[in-house]
C-alpha cells in the first residue's frame, strides 16, 4: 500500500484486517454455515493456489472479481478515465524499465472506499480508492501513487508478503486448532478466515525495504513518462500540508498523516533523487515549518548551483512548498537534458530552459523576465 505507519503498528493493523474481513465475509461459527454464505466470487477464488492467483490469467481474474465484489466498484466516469490514462502511461513506462510488465498484464479498477489509498495485490490487480481522486487532483501525483503500487507488483512483493503470512497463519491455526483450517502448499486456500487474512495480506503489507524499493521504482517509472518527476516529492509535501485537516479522519489504518518522520523522509529521499538527476545542480531546501491556526506551513527555497534562486507562491490548490517541488522537477529535467547550456527565456508568460517550461509565475512571485534573469545569473 502507499501509506503505512511505523512497523510496530502493523500488528494492530493486521488485527483490524482480520476483524474487517470477518465482517466482509460474515464468517459463520461453523464451517457448514460459512460454506453457505460464500458468494460465487469467493468460491471461485478459493479454487486457486496463491501461486495460481499470482501468475495465471484465470487466477488473476478470480482475484479481480473477488476484490471488486468485496470493495465495490466505482463507476464515476471521470475517476475511471483518470485511472485508465495513468495506467496506460505507466504500463508503457514500466515496460522501459522492466520488460516483464507484460508477463501478466495489469488489471485495475476504482473501488468505492472514500479514504485515500491504493493497492496492488497478487496477480497484478491494482485498485485505487475513490477518495484518492477527491484528495489528489494533480495527475502527476496520482501517477506517483500508482507507480509505487506497480513497483510492488513488479518486484512480486504481494506474493512474498502473502507467503510469509501464510506460514504464520498456518502455525497460528495449528496452535488454535481452528476447525477446517488446512493450508497446504499448492492446495487451495481454505476457510473464510484464512482466505480473508491472506488476500488482505496480499494488499496491505510491505516491509520497510519493500516500501523503499517501490518508492524508488516509482521515480524511475516517472522518468519514463512526460509526468513531472518533481511530483514524487510534491505529493509527500501535500500529505505533510494536509496534517491536522479533515483528511486525517478519512485516512485508512496504514495512513497516518501526522507521521512526520516518515512523510518527511520519503519527501526528502525524492528531493535527493531529483538533485542527483539534475547533475547535482538544483534542489529545494526547507526554510521553516511552523503551525499557523493548527495548520502546518512549510516554507521552501529553490536552490540553483548552491545559491538561493526563489521562493514560490501557493497556486492551483497547492501550497507554496508543494508547488516548489514541481518547479524543481522542471529544472531537474532541463539540467538533465543539458538545456541549461543556453539562456533561460520567456515565452507567453512562462520561463523556459530549452524546450522545458520551468515556471509560469503567479501572484506573489516576480515577473517571468525577472525570474529568467535571476536564473541566467545563477545557472
Ligand atoms: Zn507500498
Amino acid at each position: 500500500m502507499f501509506y503505512r505507519k511505523a512497523v510496530k503498528e502493523i500488528h494492530a493493523a493486521v488485527t483490524v484486517c482480520i476483524i474487517t474481513l470477518t465482517l466482509i465475509f460474515s464468517a459463520a461459527s461453523s464451517p457448514a454455515e460459512a460454506a453457505q454464505a460464500k458468494t460465487p466470487a469467493q468460491q471461485e477464488v478459493e479454487k486457486y493456489s496463491l501461486k495460481e492467483l499470482n501468475t495465471t490469467k484465470e487466477g488473476q481474474m478470480a482475484l479481480y472479481n473477488y476484490y471488486r465484489e468485496a470493495m465495490g466498484v466505482n463507476s464515476d466516469p471521470n475517476k475511471n478515465a483518470r485511472l485508465r490514462s495513468i495506467m496506460t502511461t505507466l504500463i508503457n513506462a514500466v515496460g522501459k524499465v522492466d520488460p516483464t510488465v507484460n508477463t501478466l498484464p495489469y488489471v485495475y479498477f476504482v473501488n468505492n472506499n472514500t479514504s485515500l489509498n491504493a493497492f496492488c495485490s497478487l496477480g497484478h490487480v491494482v485498485s485505487v480508492n475513490s477518495g484518492t481522486f477527491d484528495s489528489i487532483i494533480n495527475e502527476d501525483e496520482l501517477a506517483v501513487i500508482i507507480g509505487h503500487e506497480m513497483g510492488h507488483g513488479q518486484k512480486d512483493h504481494p506474493y512474498k508478503g502473502t507467503k510469509a503470512t501464510q506460514q504464520k497463519v498456518l502455525l497460528a491455526n495449528i496452535g488454535a486448532t481452528i476447525a477446517g483450517a488446512v493450508v497446504g502448499s499448492g492446495a487451495s486456500i481454505l476457510t473464510d478466515l484464512t482466505t480473508g487474512i491472506l488476500l488482505n495480506q496480499s494488499i496491505a503489507h510491505g516491509t520497510k525495504s519493500q516500501e523503499k524499493e517501490a518508492d524508488s521504482l516509482a521515480f524511475d517509472y516517472m522518468l519514463n513518462t512526460n509526468y513531472n518527476p518533481g511530483a514524487c516529492a510534491a505529493i509527500w509535501q501535500r500529505f505533510i500540508d494536509l496534517s491536522g485537516t479533515a483528511i486525517q479522519s478519512k485516512s485508512e489504518m496504514f495512513f497516518n498523516p501526522s507521521d512526520h518522520p516518515n512523510n518527511l523522509a520519503r519527501r526528502d529521499k525524492y528531493v535527493q533523487k531529483l538533485y542527483e538527476y539534475s547533475g547535482k545542480k538544483v534542489t529545494v531546501k526547507e526554510i521553516s515549518r511552523t503551525t499557523v491556526n493548527e495548520k502546518e506551513v512549510t516554507r521552501t527555497m529553490l536552490v540553483v548551483n548552491g545559491k538561493d534562486f526563489m521562493e514560490t507562491a501557493a497556486a492551483n490548490g497547492m501550497s507554496s512548498a508543494e508547488r516548489s517541488y514541481f518547479i524543481l522537477g522542471n529544472l531537474a529535467v532541463a539540467y538533465h537534458r543539458g538545456y541549461n547550456k543556453s539562456a533561460a527565456y520567456v515565452n507567453g508568460g512562462t520561463v523556459y530552459l530549452g524546450q522545458q517550461p520551468i515556471i509560469t509565475p503567479v501572484s506573489g512571485e516576480d515577473s517571468a523576465q525577472a525570474i529568467a534573469d535571476k536564473l541566467n545569473a545563477l545557472k
